[in-house]
Formats: C-alpha cells, structure tokens, sequence
C-alpha cells in the first residue's frame, strides 16, 4: 500500500528526515529514541530514495515543542515542503512532528497541496487522501490531548507537594536538608555567621549597595553552594555583589518561610533571543503557596517584609523618596531645584580643597549636556534652617497651633463644600437650560442647532468637570484626629527635640524623623543675590517659604564650582577676562553665591591661581580687586 502512494514525483524530490528532542535532558537520556530518529534515514533508502536525496533536519534537537517560532528546523521543514522540493517527511510517530495542533495542521495543510507524503515507521500517509488526512489529524489531537494530561499530571503533583511544603528544589545558601528531608541551618557556622551579617549590615544601613560596601571593605566573600550536577552542594566563596545582596535580601527563604510559585513564566514574555519564557515575579499576596515558619529562620518575617519594601522604595529613586542616607546633608533625596524644578543632587565628595557637602542641579548634566549646571550651593545653611523650621513645626506649640489649623480646615471644608454644592447646581440648571433650546429649535435649521448642540455639550462638561473636582476635594478632606491621636502627637511632640539634638541620634535617623513631616523641599539660590528661597511642603500639604543667607564669604564652605574654574583655567590667556565671564554665564555657569560671572570675578580666580594676565589689561579692574579672603 505503501509504495501506490509513493509516485515518481515524489522519488524526484527530497526525502527529509526530522529528528528532534524536547529538552536538552532527553537528547542525553533518550538515546534509543534519537537512534531510532536517525534510522528514519535508513528507512528512506528502503522506501526507494538514494541515499544522496536524504536529508536529517537536527537543529531542533533539545528545543520545546509548544511552538514553532524559534524552532528552526521545523521553519526550515515548511519552506522547502512549501516550495514543493520534498516528496517525503518522515519522523517517529508522525504526531511527534508537531506537538502544536495549529502548527500540525499547518504542515499537513502544506503537504496536502504540495503532494507532499508523510511518514513515520510503520506507514506512510498522502494528505491529499481524505482517510489519511483524518488518520494524521487525529493522531496530531492525540498527541497534543496527551501532552495535556501529561503536563497536568506533572504540575499536579508538583503542585500537591509544595502545598504541603514537601516539594524538594535546590536550597538557598545557608540551609541544607537533613536526611529526614526537613531544612536546617547549614551546620557551617561561617555560612551562617556571614549571611547573619548581611541582614545585620541592611538593618543597619537600609541600603543594599551599602551592604556590598561593607563587605568589600572588611574582605568578606559570600558563601555560595553549586547546584550544577558538577561538585554537586560543594561550597565556594565569591566576592560580594549587589545582585547576590539583593538576591538574598528578596529571598522569604530565610524569613523561616517555605514558598512556592513566586515566579510566573508566562508564555506572552519570551525571550527574542532564546524563544525561552521570562520569568517574572509575582506580589507578595498572590504567591500561591507560602507556609511561614516551615524551617529555621534568619530573620523574622516582618523584617523580611521590611527589607522587601525598603529595597522597593530605594530602587525607585524618582517615585518614592528612599531610604536616608547617609552623609550629612539632610534633605538629599527630598530637596528639588526652585528653577528647573528637577530633583538636586548631593556632592559629598571632599575635593583638593575642604568641601563642604552642598546641594546642586544637574538636571542638564544628567540630560548629557554637561557644561550646564542651574545652581548649588551648600547644605550647611539650608539644612540648620530645615531643622529648625522642623523643630519648631513639631515642638508642643507648633502641635497646639497645628491643631488650630485642621479645626480651621475643617471648618473651611464645610463652607467649601457648601460652594461647590452651589456651583454644580447653577452648571446643572445651565445645561438643562442649553438642552432645552436646543430642543426648541427646528432640527432644519441645522447651523443654529448645531450652534446649540455645542454649547449644550459645553455645559454638559462643565457639570461633569465639577462633579469630578467635587468628589476629589472630598476625598481630600477626609481626615480628622481622634482625641487618642491627639494625645500621642502631644507626647511626641515633647520629646522629639530632646531625641533630635541627642547625641546618640545619628544623623540618618534625622533624616527619618524629618520625612515623617516634610514631603520635599524646593530651593531657589538664583533669584535673589547672597540669598537662598527656601520653601518646605509639609506631609499636610501646607507650604512654608523664607530665605536663608548664603554662607558668609571666607569662612571657607563656598567656593567657585570646579567645573567653572577648570573652564577659566582652559580660556585664561585666550580671552580677557570680560570675555570669559560672558562665556561663562552663556552656557550657565554660575559663581559660589549663585550670581552671574564679571570680568572682577574671573580676574580673582586668575590671579590665585596665578594664570596670565587680562588680555586687555583694564586699569580699574586692578584697584577693584576684592579684599583678601574674598572668594566668589
Ligand atoms: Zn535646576
């Protein structure tokens, strides 16, 4: 029978072979299987073809089979049966060609109009021959119902055992099983003491880098058991990275927590490159199996939890305002540029010179242009300001105004609210009054109601333009103090400035007490000459501005930025001083105090760092100089 099927047509053209394992684990395990794929060959000599026209399609060896997209070998299958070059296609059982219906029927679909044959071991198949047809289509069914079932089985029973905990995968650092099965810590105390100083260092710094840091500099290494079937559960040690920090860190094992399906490999994220599904990870509170206190903890799980959502909050800088840091400046994180609006950075770094920590927008530094910077200046200032306007805000008087404020709101909410009452009711009667002049009109008369149409959709926004505004300030409004609350702020309050001035209280743990009643700070050295426009937005929502004095000149904390003296160092000589400074201010230098650059100021700079002279040497320029000291 199966050689009326196989006509000269088909013995003109190519006979492929398609050989292919699922996973890189059955190519290893399943030789007998690949052997018998590549007998195909054999067969198709048998059959009739010269050993010359046969031709084995491996590149899929290893490659799963639900789908077709990055499985070349099968892509490749199509086009040639497509371009009517293949008189037989044979595999073992034909259904394994294609585990995917769709890219099954495809195939068949192919063969069938390019009189393409189909074969496997025991038979051969025309797609052009309805009973064949229907013979491969069910046979594809069969495999995909199977595949089904198969894969449910496993899942199931995956599923069934990590429900109860018992499902066994690779465990993290730090814990081995016993040869009961349960987890327990790693009998190696030096595994246990460095991962304890991990979690010790986060609680103290809060910052994962920090903890990487620490370790770096005290020449600790991580402890790391392989999992690779190689030196199997044998230790080795690496140096510290962030992401093995954070791997750690995210990791509920060692909250004491067995959890299971945290991940989620959804087929609609592949990757390009791969074909593989990216796995991504899931909230807290749709893990599908998380058993707490399943084994010996390291940490609890509310620190666990803790950490999970300080390293959510650091790792969006813009969003969130992080963790405190350290270094001295108190408002780094919250403080915004008062000109550009864009969020300040903090400079710490101490340069040749003695730098005080200072403030500065780069907003355009950061955008790659790199000449500009808005303005810095230093936190000294600005931050004792801060802190006393702080102080002052939570001090039992503060409190006691504060008070008088929110019963103030709320009396303002009411009459508000009485306002925006009045205002929709006068829009709603607006609009009723547009819809009934629209009505009014001859619908022939159709400029004049169309005139009407439009005014009457305008009063028909407005009302719903109102009614949203309405419903946001009430949401706004809710909040009042219950007369505990009260009496906790009040305690508070008395003894915030003893904890603020203590000096056991570091200067992070300030940075926290401030974020509990400052939401950001905005500042504005540019406007006002020696100046600085400060304005605090409380947590309350209420603004606070005044102005705070640039430091005095001499006492050594303000200096010239260094990109604006490497510029002059560059130009001194080529151009007189006049020119220089306009240059300068051009492209948005601006001096220590914040003002723009004069041939004065760039004269002072040239002569203390005894560059050449003034290009047009200006007489009055030389008796101006600034007295000694005197630093722009
Ligand atoms: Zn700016």
């Amino acid at each position: 029978m199966n050689t009326v099927k196989i006509q000269t047509l088909h013995y003109e053209r190519m006979a492929y072979v398609y050989v292919r394992q699922s996973t890189p684990w059955q190519v290893i395990e399943n030789r007998e299987s690949t052997e018998r794929q590549y007998h195909l060959r054999e067969r198709a000599v048998q059959l009739g073809w010269p050993a010359s026209h046969v031709e084995v399609i491996d590149e899929d060896q290893g490659r799963s089979g639900s789908t077709a997209a990055h499985r070349t070998g099968f892509q490749r299958l199509v086009t040639e049966v497509g371009l009517g070059k293949v008189g037989i296609v044979l595999m073992l059982e034909a259904s394994r060609l294609a585990r995917n219906n769709s890219d099954w029927y495809r195939l068949i679909e192919i063969c069938g109009l390019t009189s393409t044959l189909i074969g496997d071991e025991g038979a051969v198949y025309s797609p052009r021959e309805p009973n064949d047809r229907l013979l491969l289509g069910v046979k594809g069914t069969l495999s995909e119902a199977e595949l089904f079932t198969l894969r449910t089985r496993l899942y199931e029973g995956r599923w069934n055992k990590a429900r109860k905990g018992n499902l066994q995968f690779p465990l993290p650092t730090g814990y081995v099983r016993s040869a009961a099965g349960d987890w327990e810590l790693d009998p190696d105390t030096q595994v246990r003491e460095r991962l304890a100083c991990v979690f010790d260092s986060f609680r103290c710094h809060g910052v994962a880098r920090s903890v990487v840091r620490d370790l770096k500099k005290q020449g600790l290494d991580l402890p790391t058991r392989i999992t690779a079937r190689d030196g199997y559960g044998s230790l080795i040690w690496k140096t510290p990275s962030l992401s093995a920090v954070v791997r750690i860190l995210h990791n509920p094992a060692y909250a004491g927590a067995y959890v299971f399906g945290r991940w989620e490999y959804s087929g609609d994220h592949r990757s390009a490159k791969t074909g593989k599904a990216i796995a991504r990870q899931l909230p807290m509170a749709k893990w599908p199996v998380r058993i707490e206190l399943h084994h010996p903890a390291y940490l609890s799980w509310e620190e666990y939890v803790k950490n999970r959502e300080l390293l959510r909050q650091n790792w969006s800088h813009d969003e969130a305002t992080g963790v405190a840091r350290e270094g001295s400046s108190l408002l780094q994180g919250i403080v915004y540029c008062g000109i550009c609006g864009n969020k300040m950075g903090v400079q710490n770094r101490v340069l040749r010179e003695k730098r005080s920590p200072s403030y500065i927008c780069q907003a355009s530094y950061h955008n790659g242009d790199t000449d500009k910077i808005c303005q810095s200046m230093t936190s000294r200032p600005v931050d004792a300001a801060i802190a006393e306007a702080f102080l002052e805000a939570v001090s039992p008087l503060g409190v006691e105004v504060g008070f008088r404020v929110l019963e103030q709101l709320e009396h303002d909410i009411a009459a508000q609210r009485r306002q925006h009452e009045l205002q929709l009711e006068q829009a709603r009667y607006e609009a009723r009054l547009a819809q009934r002049q629209y009505d009014a009109v001859d619908p022939d008369n159709r400029l004049v109601a169309s005139e009407l149409e439009r005014r009457w959709n305008e009063k028909l926004e407005r009302v719903h333009h109102l009614e949203k505004a309405f419903i946001q300030a009430e949401q706004e409004s809710q909040w009042t103090i219950t007369p505990e609350e009260r009496q906790t702020i009040k305690k508070l309050s008395q003894d915030l400035p003893t904890v603020w001035r203590a000096q056991t209280t570091t200067n992070q743990e300030r940075k926290r007490l401030l974020r509990m009643a400052i939401a950001s700070v905005q500042l504005d050295g540019v406007s006002k000459t020696g100046e600085i426009d400060v304005q605090i937005r409380w947590r309350s929502g209420v603004l606070t501005n005044f102005t705070v004095k640039r430091t005095a000149p001499g006492d050594g904390s303000l200096k010239t930025p260094p990109e604006a003296v490497a510029k002059i160092h560059e130009m001194a000589g080529k151009y007189s001083h006049q020119e220089i400074a306009d240059r300068l201010n051009d492209v948005g230098y601006r001096t220590a105090f914040g003002r723009q650059y004069t041939h004065q100021t760039v004269g002072y700079i040239c002569r203390r760092d005894q560059l050449a002279a003034d290009r047009k040497r200006n007489k009055k320029t030389e008796r101006d100089i600034l007295k000694p000291g005197y630093i722009c």
